[in-house]
Protein backbone atom coordinates (compact mmCIF):
# COMPACT_ATOMS: atom_id res chain seq x y z
CA UNK A 1 0.00 0.00 0.00
CA UNK A 2 0.94 3.49 -0.57
CA UNK A 3 -0.72 6.99 -0.19
CA UNK A 4 -2.03 8.74 -3.19
CA UNK A 5 -3.97 11.57 -4.05
CA UNK A 6 -7.43 10.27 -6.18
CA UNK A 7 -9.35 11.26 -8.27
CA UNK A 8 -12.44 10.21 -9.13
CA UNK A 9 -15.36 11.63 -11.75
CA UNK A 10 -18.87 11.97 -10.13
CA UNK A 11 -22.26 13.67 -10.74
CA UNK A 12 -21.12 16.58 -8.75
CA UNK A 13 -17.65 16.68 -10.36
CA UNK A 14 -14.41 15.56 -9.76
CA UNK A 15 -14.07 14.37 -6.33
CA UNK A 16 -10.12 14.08 -4.87
CA UNK A 17 -9.29 12.30 -1.70
CA UNK A 18 -6.26 11.01 0.03
CA UNK A 19 -6.36 7.31 0.08
CA UNK A 20 -4.25 4.31 0.22
CA UNK A 21 -4.07 2.34 -2.95
CA UNK A 22 -2.50 -0.95 -3.76
CA UNK A 23 0.05 -1.49 -5.24
CA UNK A 24 -2.12 -4.17 -7.54
CA UNK A 25 -3.78 -1.73 -8.62
CA UNK A 26 -0.83 0.98 -9.67
CA UNK A 27 0.56 -2.11 -11.87
CA UNK A 28 -2.89 -2.62 -13.74
CA UNK A 29 -3.58 1.23 -14.58
CA UNK A 30 0.15 2.53 -15.20
CA UNK A 31 0.98 -1.49 -16.43
CA UNK A 32 2.83 0.34 -19.94
CA UNK A 33 5.25 1.96 -17.24
CA UNK A 34 8.58 0.00 -17.44
CA UNK A 35 10.12 1.85 -14.06
CA UNK A 36 8.77 1.91 -10.37
CA UNK A 37 9.77 5.24 -8.82
CA UNK A 38 9.29 5.93 -4.87
CA UNK A 39 8.75 9.45 -5.46
CA UNK A 40 9.93 11.71 -2.61
CA UNK A 41 8.80 15.62 -3.39
CA UNK A 42 6.07 16.15 -6.08
CA UNK A 43 4.37 19.88 -6.28
CA UNK A 44 1.49 21.59 -7.65
CA UNK A 45 1.50 23.46 -11.31
CA UNK A 46 -1.46 25.36 -12.88
CA UNK A 47 -2.21 22.30 -14.68
CA UNK A 48 -2.25 20.17 -11.58
CA UNK A 49 -4.84 22.71 -10.32
CA UNK A 50 -7.35 22.14 -12.93
CA UNK A 51 -6.93 18.59 -12.68
CA UNK A 52 -7.58 18.30 -8.94
CA UNK A 53 -11.15 20.71 -9.17
CA UNK A 54 -12.01 19.52 -12.46
CA UNK A 55 -11.90 23.03 -13.82
CA UNK A 56 -10.54 22.22 -17.28
CA UNK A 57 -10.65 18.73 -18.99
CA UNK A 58 -6.79 17.73 -18.01
CA UNK A 59 -8.13 14.07 -16.97
CA UNK A 60 -8.99 11.51 -19.45
CA UNK A 61 -9.20 8.63 -17.64
CA UNK A 62 -10.31 7.58 -14.79
CA UNK A 63 -9.56 6.91 -11.86
CA UNK A 64 -6.67 9.25 -12.14
CA UNK A 65 -3.92 9.97 -9.56
CA UNK A 66 -2.98 13.65 -10.62
CA UNK A 67 0.71 15.06 -10.39
CA UNK A 68 2.37 15.62 -14.04
CA UNK A 69 5.88 16.08 -11.80
CA UNK A 70 8.16 13.86 -9.48
CA UNK A 71 11.45 13.16 -8.21
CA UNK A 72 12.81 10.17 -6.49
CA UNK A 73 14.64 6.87 -6.75
CA UNK A 74 14.03 4.02 -8.78
CA UNK A 75 12.44 1.24 -6.90
CA UNK A 76 12.58 -1.91 -9.34
CA UNK A 77 13.25 -1.06 -13.64
CA UNK A 78 12.89 -3.39 -16.57
CA UNK A 79 14.47 -0.16 -18.98
CA UNK A 80 17.77 -0.88 -19.89
CA UNK A 81 18.60 2.84 -19.01
CA UNK A 82 17.47 2.64 -15.48
CA UNK A 83 18.30 0.48 -12.48
CA UNK A 84 17.39 0.61 -8.63
CA UNK A 85 18.44 3.43 -6.90
CA UNK A 86 18.98 5.79 -9.59
CA UNK A 87 18.11 9.54 -8.95
CA UNK A 88 14.80 10.18 -11.40
CA UNK A 89 13.04 13.39 -12.53
CA UNK A 90 9.46 13.49 -14.44
CA UNK A 91 7.98 16.03 -15.96
CA UNK A 92 4.95 15.81 -18.63
CA UNK A 93 4.39 13.30 -21.09
CA UNK A 94 0.65 13.04 -20.32
CA UNK A 95 1.38 11.50 -16.85
CA UNK A 96 -1.52 12.59 -14.53
CA UNK A 97 -3.72 13.33 -17.36
CA UNK A 98 -4.18 10.04 -19.30
CA UNK A 99 -1.40 8.67 -16.91
CA UNK A 100 -1.18 7.92 -13.08
CA UNK A 101 0.77 10.26 -11.94
CA UNK A 102 3.09 11.59 -8.88
CA UNK A 103 1.33 13.13 -6.18
CA UNK A 104 1.50 9.68 -4.63
CA UNK A 105 4.37 8.12 -2.77
CA UNK A 106 4.84 5.74 -5.62
CA UNK A 107 4.10 5.74 -9.80
CA UNK A 108 4.97 3.48 -12.46
CA UNK A 109 6.49 5.42 -15.46
CA UNK A 110 8.16 4.69 -18.50
CA UNK A 111 11.90 4.80 -18.60
CA UNK A 112 11.68 6.68 -22.15
CA UNK A 113 10.01 9.66 -20.42
CA UNK A 114 12.62 9.98 -17.16
CA UNK A 115 15.59 12.31 -16.91
CA UNK A 116 18.40 11.40 -14.60
CA UNK A 117 18.70 14.39 -12.01
CA UNK A 118 21.23 16.18 -12.73
CA UNK A 119 24.17 16.31 -9.86
CA UNK A 120 24.13 19.40 -7.40
CA UNK A 121 19.90 19.12 -7.43
CA UNK A 122 18.31 17.65 -5.25
CA UNK A 123 14.69 15.93 -5.71
CA UNK A 124 13.44 18.42 -3.86
CA UNK A 125 14.94 21.26 -5.66
CA UNK A 126 14.09 19.58 -8.98
CA UNK A 127 10.09 20.02 -7.90
CA UNK A 128 10.52 23.61 -6.98
CA UNK A 129 11.37 24.01 -10.21
CA UNK A 130 9.25 21.64 -11.66
CA UNK A 131 7.27 21.96 -14.63
CA UNK A 132 6.66 25.85 -14.39
CA UNK A 133 10.37 26.24 -13.87
CA UNK A 134 11.50 23.75 -16.74
CA UNK A 135 8.86 25.43 -19.04
CA UNK A 136 10.40 28.85 -18.15
CA UNK A 137 14.13 27.48 -19.01
CA UNK A 138 12.57 26.21 -22.19
CA UNK A 139 11.59 29.43 -22.82
CA UNK A 140 14.82 31.54 -21.81
CA UNK A 141 16.70 28.92 -24.13
CA UNK A 142 14.05 29.80 -27.04
CA UNK A 143 14.86 33.70 -26.50
CA UNK A 144 18.58 32.82 -26.83
CA UNK A 145 18.14 30.95 -29.83
CA UNK A 146 16.38 33.12 -31.34
CA UNK A 147 19.15 35.67 -31.52
CA UNK A 148 18.79 37.42 -28.43
CA UNK A 149 21.74 38.87 -26.70
CA UNK A 150 23.29 38.95 -23.27
CA UNK A 151 23.95 42.93 -23.87
CA UNK A 152 21.85 43.77 -21.09
CA UNK A 153 18.73 44.11 -23.15
CA UNK A 154 15.41 45.12 -21.42
CA UNK A 155 13.26 41.45 -21.25
CA UNK A 156 9.34 41.47 -19.91
CA UNK A 157 8.52 38.61 -18.05
CA UNK A 158 4.28 38.35 -17.84
CA UNK A 159 2.45 36.77 -14.65
CA UNK A 160 5.91 37.27 -12.86
CA UNK A 161 4.83 36.23 -9.28
CA UNK A 162 3.42 32.94 -10.46
CA UNK A 163 5.63 29.78 -10.87
CA UNK A 164 7.08 30.38 -14.75
CA UNK A 165 7.42 33.82 -14.32
CA UNK A 166 9.37 33.57 -11.02
CA UNK A 167 11.69 30.98 -12.22
CA UNK A 168 11.94 33.38 -15.55
CA UNK A 169 12.79 36.34 -13.84
CA UNK A 170 15.29 34.53 -11.93
CA UNK A 171 17.25 33.11 -14.98
CA UNK A 172 16.94 36.01 -16.90
CA UNK A 173 18.49 38.31 -14.42
CA UNK A 174 20.71 35.86 -13.66
CA UNK A 175 21.75 35.74 -17.38
CA UNK A 176 22.46 39.50 -17.35
CA UNK A 177 19.08 40.98 -18.71
CA UNK A 178 17.43 43.98 -17.36
CA UNK A 179 14.22 42.08 -16.36
CA UNK A 180 10.60 43.79 -16.23
CA UNK A 181 8.53 41.65 -14.43
CA UNK A 182 4.62 42.38 -14.88
CA UNK A 183 2.21 41.55 -12.03
CA UNK A 184 -1.33 42.18 -10.67
CA UNK A 185 0.00 42.09 -7.07
CA UNK A 186 2.06 45.31 -6.33
CA UNK A 187 2.78 43.78 -2.55
CA UNK A 188 5.23 41.34 -4.17
CA UNK A 189 7.33 43.98 -5.89
CA UNK A 190 10.05 43.39 -3.33
CA UNK A 191 9.89 39.66 -3.55
CA UNK A 192 10.32 40.12 -7.49
CA UNK A 193 13.33 42.32 -6.93
CA UNK A 194 14.92 39.68 -4.53
CA UNK A 195 14.91 37.25 -7.76
CA UNK A 196 16.16 39.61 -9.86
CA UNK A 197 13.69 42.42 -11.32
CA UNK A 198 14.94 45.53 -12.19
CA UNK A 199 11.75 47.10 -12.21
CA UNK A 200 8.18 46.18 -11.73
CA UNK A 201 4.57 46.90 -13.73
CA UNK A 202 1.29 46.59 -12.76
CA UNK A 203 -0.15 44.10 -15.01
CA UNK A 204 -2.97 46.18 -16.21
CA UNK A 205 -0.90 48.19 -18.84
CA UNK A 206 -0.94 44.81 -20.61
CA UNK A 207 -4.17 43.14 -20.09
CA UNK A 208 -6.60 45.82 -21.46
CA UNK A 209 -6.36 46.27 -25.38
CA UNK A 210 -4.15 48.40 -27.03
CA UNK A 211 -2.84 49.34 -30.78
CA UNK A 212 -1.35 46.94 -32.90
CA UNK A 213 2.11 48.55 -32.84
CA UNK A 214 3.26 50.41 -29.76
CA UNK A 215 6.56 52.13 -28.88
CA UNK A 216 9.06 49.43 -28.98
CA UNK A 217 10.38 48.44 -25.93
CA UNK A 218 11.17 44.64 -25.03
CA UNK A 219 13.88 43.02 -27.22
CA UNK A 220 12.67 39.36 -25.65
CA UNK A 221 9.54 38.39 -23.57
CA UNK A 222 8.44 35.59 -21.54
CA UNK A 223 4.61 35.37 -21.86
CA UNK A 224 2.63 32.74 -19.08
CA UNK A 225 -0.16 34.72 -19.62
CA UNK A 226 -1.39 34.90 -23.40
CA UNK A 227 -4.54 36.87 -24.19
CA UNK A 228 -4.68 40.54 -24.60
CA UNK A 229 -1.37 41.03 -22.54
CA UNK A 230 0.67 38.56 -25.17
CA UNK A 231 -0.68 40.83 -28.05
CA UNK A 232 0.51 43.70 -26.20
CA UNK A 233 3.22 42.39 -25.12
CA UNK A 234 4.28 41.69 -29.31
CA UNK A 235 2.74 45.37 -30.42
CA UNK A 236 5.77 46.71 -27.93
CA UNK A 237 8.79 44.15 -28.96
CA UNK A 238 11.74 46.05 -30.56
CA UNK A 239 12.56 45.48 -34.00
CA UNK A 240 13.37 41.33 -34.51
CA UNK A 241 12.43 41.15 -30.89
CA UNK A 242 11.62 37.55 -29.54
CA UNK A 243 8.08 37.06 -27.84
CA UNK A 244 8.32 33.03 -26.23
CA UNK A 245 4.67 32.56 -25.55
CA UNK A 246 3.47 29.43 -23.17
CA UNK A 247 0.82 29.98 -21.17
CA UNK A 248 -3.24 31.06 -20.54
CA UNK A 249 -3.73 32.75 -17.21
CA UNK A 250 -5.45 35.49 -18.78
CA UNK A 251 -7.12 33.10 -21.64
CA UNK A 252 -6.42 31.39 -24.82
CA UNK A 253 -7.34 34.18 -27.23
CA UNK A 254 -4.55 36.15 -29.02
CA UNK A 255 -6.46 39.41 -30.16
CA UNK A 256 -3.62 40.27 -32.28
CA UNK A 257 -2.78 41.94 -35.83
CA UNK A 258 0.09 40.52 -37.99
CA UNK A 259 1.54 43.85 -37.88
CA UNK A 260 4.81 43.06 -35.36
CA UNK A 261 5.50 40.35 -37.73
CA UNK A 262 5.43 41.75 -40.87
CA UNK A 263 6.82 45.19 -39.88
CA UNK A 264 9.18 44.78 -37.42
CA UNK A 265 10.48 41.11 -38.10
CA UNK A 266 9.21 39.68 -34.42
CA UNK A 267 9.63 36.29 -33.55
CA UNK A 268 6.48 34.80 -32.11
CA UNK A 269 8.45 30.98 -30.77
CA UNK A 270 5.23 29.02 -28.84
CA UNK A 271 7.03 26.73 -25.87
CA UNK A 272 5.67 23.13 -25.42
CA UNK A 273 6.78 21.35 -21.88
CA UNK A 274 4.42 18.03 -22.28
CA UNK A 275 5.67 16.04 -25.54
CA UNK A 276 9.21 18.38 -25.79
CA UNK A 277 11.83 16.12 -26.60
CA UNK A 278 14.78 14.73 -24.80
CA UNK A 279 17.34 16.39 -26.03
CA UNK A 280 15.61 19.46 -25.33
CA UNK A 281 14.54 18.57 -22.12
CA UNK A 282 18.26 17.21 -21.23
CA UNK A 283 19.54 20.50 -22.15
CA UNK A 284 16.60 22.54 -19.90
CA UNK A 285 18.00 20.78 -16.93
CA UNK A 286 21.62 20.64 -17.96
CA UNK A 287 21.23 24.49 -17.93
CA UNK A 288 18.47 24.64 -15.04
CA UNK A 289 21.62 22.67 -12.63
CA UNK A 290 24.29 25.14 -14.03
CA UNK A 291 22.64 28.47 -13.86
CA UNK A 292 19.54 28.27 -11.41
CA UNK A 293 20.45 30.67 -8.24
CA UNK A 294 19.77 27.50 -5.17
CA UNK A 295 19.15 31.00 -2.84
CA UNK A 296 16.44 32.54 -5.30
CA UNK A 297 14.76 29.12 -5.67
CA UNK A 298 14.35 28.54 -1.82
CA UNK A 299 12.95 32.36 -1.87
CA UNK A 300 9.99 31.42 -4.22
CA UNK A 301 9.59 28.00 -3.13
CA UNK A 302 6.33 27.16 -0.46
CA UNK A 303 6.06 23.21 0.88
CA UNK A 304 3.13 21.69 1.84
CA UNK A 305 1.47 17.85 2.01
CA UNK A 306 -0.33 15.55 0.39
CA UNK A 307 -3.85 16.72 1.98
CA UNK A 308 -2.76 19.97 1.39
CA UNK A 309 -2.89 19.83 -2.05
CA UNK A 310 -6.46 19.78 -2.42
CA UNK A 311 -7.32 23.29 -0.94
CA UNK A 312 -4.45 25.15 -2.13
CA UNK A 313 -5.46 23.72 -6.26
CA UNK A 314 -8.46 26.35 -5.96
CA UNK A 315 -6.24 29.40 -4.65
CA UNK A 316 -3.63 28.70 -7.34
CA UNK A 317 -5.79 28.83 -10.36
CA UNK A 318 -7.20 32.83 -8.63
CA UNK A 319 -3.50 33.77 -8.85
CA UNK A 320 -3.45 33.92 -4.82
CA UNK A 321 0.21 31.49 -4.76
CA UNK A 322 3.26 33.20 -5.09
CA UNK A 323 6.45 31.37 -7.10
CA UNK A 324 6.06 27.75 -6.42
CA UNK A 325 4.80 24.65 -4.51
CA UNK A 326 6.80 21.63 -3.56
CA UNK A 327 4.52 18.74 -1.95
CA UNK A 328 6.15 16.01 0.63
CA UNK A 329 4.26 13.25 -0.37
CA UNK A 330 5.42 11.30 2.79
CA UNK A 331 3.42 14.04 5.09
P1 LIG B 1 0.63 30.26 -11.69
O1 LIG B 1 -0.79 30.19 -11.30
O2 LIG B 1 1.68 29.96 -10.69
O3 LIG B 1 0.95 31.70 -12.30
C1 LIG B 1 0.13 32.34 -13.22
C2 LIG B 1 0.25 33.83 -13.01
O4 LIG B 1 -0.42 34.49 -14.08
C3 LIG B 1 -0.40 34.34 -11.75
O5 LIG B 1 0.41 34.19 -10.63
C4 LIG B 1 -0.62 35.79 -12.11
O6 LIG B 1 0.61 36.48 -11.95
C5 LIG B 1 -0.91 35.74 -13.61
N1 LIG B 1 -2.36 35.80 -13.88
C6 LIG B 1 -3.32 34.99 -13.36
N2 LIG B 1 -4.53 35.35 -13.81
C7 LIG B 1 -4.32 36.40 -14.67
C8 LIG B 1 -5.18 37.24 -15.44
N3 LIG B 1 -6.50 37.03 -15.46
N4 LIG B 1 -4.63 38.22 -16.16
C9 LIG B 1 -3.30 38.43 -16.17
N5 LIG B 1 -2.43 37.68 -15.43
C10 LIG B 1 -2.94 36.69 -14.70
O7 LIG B 1 0.77 29.28 -12.95
P2 LIG B 1 2.11 28.79 -13.68
O8 LIG B 1 3.11 29.86 -13.63
O9 LIG B 1 2.47 27.45 -13.20
O10 LIG B 1 1.56 28.64 -15.17
C11 LIG B 1 1.27 29.80 -15.91
C12 LIG B 1 0.66 29.44 -17.25
O11 LIG B 1 1.61 28.71 -18.01
C13 LIG B 1 -0.58 28.56 -17.16
O12 LIG B 1 -1.50 28.98 -18.13
C14 LIG B 1 -0.07 27.17 -17.50
O13 LIG B 1 -1.05 26.36 -18.04
C15 LIG B 1 1.02 27.52 -18.49
N6 LIG B 1 2.05 26.50 -18.59
C16 LIG B 1 2.32 26.00 -19.83
C17 LIG B 1 3.28 25.07 -20.02
C18 LIG B 1 3.60 24.61 -21.39
O14 LIG B 1 4.14 23.51 -21.54
N7 LIG B 1 3.31 25.40 -22.41
C19 LIG B 1 4.00 24.49 -18.87
C20 LIG B 1 3.72 25.16 -17.61
C21 LIG B 1 2.74 26.10 -17.48
P3 LIG B 1 0.68 37.89 -11.18
O15 LIG B 1 0.00 37.68 -9.87
O16 LIG B 1 2.14 38.16 -11.06
O17 LIG B 1 -0.02 38.89 -12.05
Amino acid sequence: MFNALYLEKTDQGTRATRRGVEDGELDAQAADGDVVVRIAWSTVNYKDALAVTGRAPVVRKWPMVPGIDGAGVVESSTHPGFVTGDQVVLNGWGVGETHWGCLAQKARLKGDWLIKLPSGVTPREAMAVGTAGYTAMLCAIALERHGLERNGAEVLVTGAAGGVGSVAVSILSGWGYRVVASTGRPEEAEYLKQLGAAEVIDRTSLSTAGKPLQKERWAGVIDSVGSTTLANACAQARYRGVVAACGLAQGMDLPSSVAPFILRGVRLIGVDSVMCPRGDRQQAWDRIASDLDHGKLATMTGEIGLDDVIALAPRLLEGKVRGRTVVDVNR
